[in-house]
């Protein structure tokens, strides 16, 4: 059954983090995506798979790079009448030794968008279920002290246009005090802002252990305070997770005082009006 259908049908919010199975961790055609977010409703959804790197990096979690013509043919001339508009993005990555590829090789894809995520502190895939043990012999400020670090230099790399999942390191609940993560957070938050970045309220946090968007309402405060902008992800790796969430995801934005949301093209940006609450009752449905 599709979650939350019921109440979050007619939502007309985009989806702007879409996975394909070329990533080696989802499942469903592309076709079956775009069918999902037509029936729900969804206006846009942006295919953001796993970049590849031809240095290897987390290679069982992404395409090959010879893939990548693939992963563009799946995705394209998939708009159909009445559907939803259909864009080519990309997930990737910010790790040290990144940038002298990125710089070059993801202005000429044509992209409409380009996600930025930090997954990794050094070698340790932090968010990985499979490497989650190593939360028990690290120091939890430490973590997030270096997470955050990683995420300044995403943020002034100049590379992406939307900060995915900002506070990714609490997905399996490991989280600061408030007062941590306003100390941690503030500094990043401010060169987000002055790199013209956006950043996503991800749902995906709400099928994990923390049962939480991401980021959580006390950075997307943060975040208002410094007029970033705003879209909205479910981080699908199934069709069935397509607008997951949203209801919830509306609610948490208008909360923090948002009233319009990121549009994309080409990388450009202009913006768009959210709907009201009102029109959206907030689904309380958990899976
Ligand atoms: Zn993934
Ligand atoms: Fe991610
Ligand atoms: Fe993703
Ligand atoms: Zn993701």
């Amino acid at each position: 059954m599709r979650p939350g259908a019921d109440s979050i049908s007619n939502l007309s919010i985009s989806d702007y983090h879409i996975h394909t199975p070329l990533c080696k961790h989802a499942e469903g055609d592309p076709k079956e995506f775009v069918s999902a977010a037509k029936s729900l409703g969804v206006p846009e959804i942006c295919f953001t798979d796993h970049c590849p790197f031809p240095d290897g990096y987390d290679r069982p979690h992404r395409m090959e790079p010879d893939q990548f013509s693939l992963y563009r043919e799946m995705t394209s001339d998939l708009c159909e009448v009445s559907g939803p508009h259909v864009l080519f993005g990309i997930e990737a990555d910010y790790y040290e030794g990144c940038e002298a590829h990125l710089r070059e090789w993801l202005p000429r894809q044509g992209f409409d968008l380009v996600l930025g995520s930090v997954h990794f502190i050094g070698n340790w895939g932090f968010d990985d279920p499979d490497q989650k043990g190593r939360w028990r012999s690290v120091d939890l400020k430490t973590a997030w002290r270096e997470y955050f670090a990683l995420l300044a230099r995403l943020a002034m790399s100049s590379l992406f246009d939307v900060v995915a999942h900002l506070d990714l390191p609490k997905k399996f609940g490991h989280r600061l005090t408030d007062k941590e993560m306003i100390e941690m957070a503030s500094p990043v938050l401010d060169l987000i802002a002055a790199s013209g970045m956006g950043i996503e309220l991800n749902t995906g946090g709400l099928r994990k252990p923390v049962n939480e968007i991401y980021p959580s309402a006390l950075i997307l405060g943060l975040a208002k305070e410094r007029d970033i902008p705003i879209c909205f992800g479910s981080d699908a790796h199934a069709p069935n997770e397509v607008g997951f969430g949203f209801a919830d995801a509306l609610v948490l934005a208008r909360s923090a005082g948002y009233t319009e949301s990121l549009l994309m093209r080409q990388r450009k940006r202009s913006f768009k009006p959210l709907p009201f609450i009102s029109d959206n009752p907030p689904s309380h449905h958990r899976h």
